[in-house]
């Protein structure tokens, strides 16, 4: 085929060449192995095995959903079951690898692709909904085939490139970085978590490439250029030789940015601006002190929750928050409460599958919803107040009435810990992350009664412009610099500082060199992003006056589209820093 240059979304920086690793649009690869009559009998058992072993699953499950949130939403397994028992599906399976002599895994997922097209072809709305049983049973079973426990990425043997349709939050969670040393899928945004998940791990990844698992095979040189969000399929010897220096040039960046590590972030006339890392994994604290972070101002707490058949108790959250804060010491670290749903799910939880999962039950919302789930997680965080500088956060906030529940909610949770004698921050702050439109529109309501606001741009931007951040077809309709973004953005400052409360940034666009100057200029007061991206919003930062940016903020304010805000801040940052801007330098 020769060399080929595919365009994606770059979802996190850096460039990686190395050999292609697909994976099915699921966490393992089902090889299609021949066998011998004498090898049935044995494949047989296999499948029975792992029949059993899925229906044992699902059990198990079952008895702890109805335990932990009644009986009604264990009832949802009852239909998981019926899959399994499905006599047709399961001699078709037996009767094709008779017949086919192939292995068991690979004829089983042939019939399940096979079902699953059937169904979704059906005008019955009841069946079409089977479609996610028989889906989530199938890929149980698959598993339990393949021997995989519940994943096979961290296992990896290898350096490869993992190419997938679709990577879930969960699976680039446990991505051993050792071995993964780039991904790039068919789907996903920019902000998606999946993104948001690779640029924590700190590797190269492309998303939204929309074909690119049936452009390449297993084993396929590949570059992934995830700052331009290309794919270099086969690369020719000048293309590599063109990306190995750019390596080496990056490298060299970040060494150089390196050194500004113990440097205050301030501007050049002294303005103290916060510089704060996300994190989702415990994990990662290391990252975030090496890389000269004031503070955590974003823990997502939720992947705490994910790859497991249960929920965290609170003694195991209050460990790990504990963890986070002992390691911080004197810095604060803002523990986002539980925020499922969306692209991020759990399994054991079993949020029904929606139309519209960003604006539909996650968050605050299912918290409120299960404050005995909640009361948990509260619990566990002020435990672990006791041990450093810990501040609460809701996350999706849409008015004051959620906030006040909230507050209710976390205030029955001290009353009973003084209660019992348990120690914790009597101080804590609790802020509210402002991503929906009308909490950033009522922001000034907000403010009274929480002690600061995070913006959360990633949600903020799709729900403002009405683009789902997860869907590559319409990315270029997600943008940061919109200006109905700013505006919103600067009243939520305003607001914020009218009631003497800080305002920080939590979402993506805080990591986006481009447009640091304009919202210094808006007057935020803390930027958090994940850790490899400090030293360089640390640079810009000190390389303007503050007046300077609020010049800069005050022009864009005055352009009319996003496009405009983005080359004029460009231009802008290229002036002072033209090593920043992408081939500027
Ligand atoms: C956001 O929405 O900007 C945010 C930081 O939260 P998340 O990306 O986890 O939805
Ligand atoms: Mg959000």
């Amino acid at each position: 085929m020769g060399e080929t240059i595919l365009k994606g979304i770059p979802a996190a920086p850096g460039i990686t060449i190395g050999k292609a690793y697909l994976i099915d649009s699921e966490d393992f690869a089902v090889t299609k192995r021949r066998i011998t009559d004498q090898d049935l009998p044995d494949e047989i058992n296999r499948f029975q095995d792992a029949l059993i072993s899925t229906r044992n699953e699902i059990l198990k499950i079952k008895e702890k959903i109805s335990k932990d949130m009644g009986v009604e939403h264990g009832e949802i397994f009852s239909a998981h079951l019926l899959v399994l028992e499905d006599t047709m599906l399961i001699e078709e399976v037996i009767l094709k690898m008779k017949k086919e002599k192939v292995c068991v895994e690979y004829v089983f997922l042939d019939v399940l692709k096979k079902y699953i097209k059937t169904f979704s072809k059906m005008d019955d709305e009841y069946l079409k909904e089977r479609i996610s049983d028989i889906n989530d049973v199938g890929k149980r079973i698959l598993r339990n085939l393949v021997g995989a426990k519940q994943i096979s990425l961290a296992e990896l043997k290898e350096k490869v490139v993992i190419i997938a349709y679709d990577l879930s939050p969960s699976d680039t969670a446990i991505m051993h970085k050792k071995n993964v040393i780039g991904f790039a899928t068919d789907i996903g945004g920019r902000t998606s978590h999946t993104a948001i998940m690779a640029k924590s791990l700190e590797i190269p990844a492309v998303v939204g490439l929309e074909k690119i698992t049936t452009l390449v095979r297993n084993g396929d040189m590949l570059v992934i250029d995830g700052n331009r969000g290309l794919i270099i399929t086969e690369p020719q010897k000048s293309t590599l030789e063109k990306y190995i220096s750019e390596k080496k040039k990056l490298e060299e960046l970040e060494k150089e940015l390196s050194t500004l590590k113990n440097l205050p972030c301030e501007t050049l006339d002294g303005h103290r601006i916060e510089l704060s890392a996300n994190i989702e994994l415990p994990e990662e604290v290391s990252s975030v002190i090496k890389h000269g972070a004031d503070g955590i101002g974003l823990y997502r707490s939720e992947f705490f929750y994910i790859n497991r058949a249960d929920l965290p108790s609170e003694d195991e959250q209050f460990k790990a928050y504990k963890e986070v804060a002992k390691k911080m010491g004197s810095k604060p670290v803002i523990i986002r409460t539980l925020d499922i749903g969306g692209d991020k799910f759990l399994s054991h939880l079993e949020i029904p599958r929606e139309m519209n999962p960003f604006m539909g039950w996650r968050a605050i919302r299912f918290c409120l919803a299960r404050p005995n789930i909640f009361k948990v997680q509260l619990r566990a965080i002020l435990r672990a107040s006791a041990f450093g500088k810990l501040k609460i956060m809701y996350p999706m906030i849409s008015g004051i009435e959620e906030l006040r529940q909230a507050n209710s909610i976390l205030s029955d949770v001290k009353k009973q810990l003084k209660k019992d004698r348990v120690p914790f921050d009597k101080e804590i702050e609790v802020g509210a992350m402002i991503e929906i439109p009308s909490a950033a529109i009522t922001s000034d309501i907000l403010a009274k009664e929480a002690d600061f606001f995070s913006i959360g741009t990633n949600d903020l931007i799709q729900y403002a412009l009405a683009v789902d951040r997860v869907n590559e077809k319409i990315a270029y309709l997600y943008e940061p610099a919109h200006p109905a973004v700013l505006r919103l953005i600067k009243k939520v400052i305003d607001n914020g500082h009218k009631e003497g409360i800080w305002v920080g940034m939590c979402g993506e666009m805080a990591g986006d060199p481009s447009l640091t100057l304009i919202l210094l200029g808006l007057g935020l007061d803390e930027f958090s992003t994940s850790p490899i991206s400090l030293p360089e919003i640390k640079k810009i930062i000190r390389a303007f006056k503050l007046e300077t940016a609020k010049k800069t903020a005050d022009k864009a304010l005055t352009l009319s589209t996003g496009k405009e805000i983005q080359e004029f801040a460009q231009s802008t940052l290229k002036e002072v820093l033209p090593e920043l801007v992408l081939g500027g330098g």
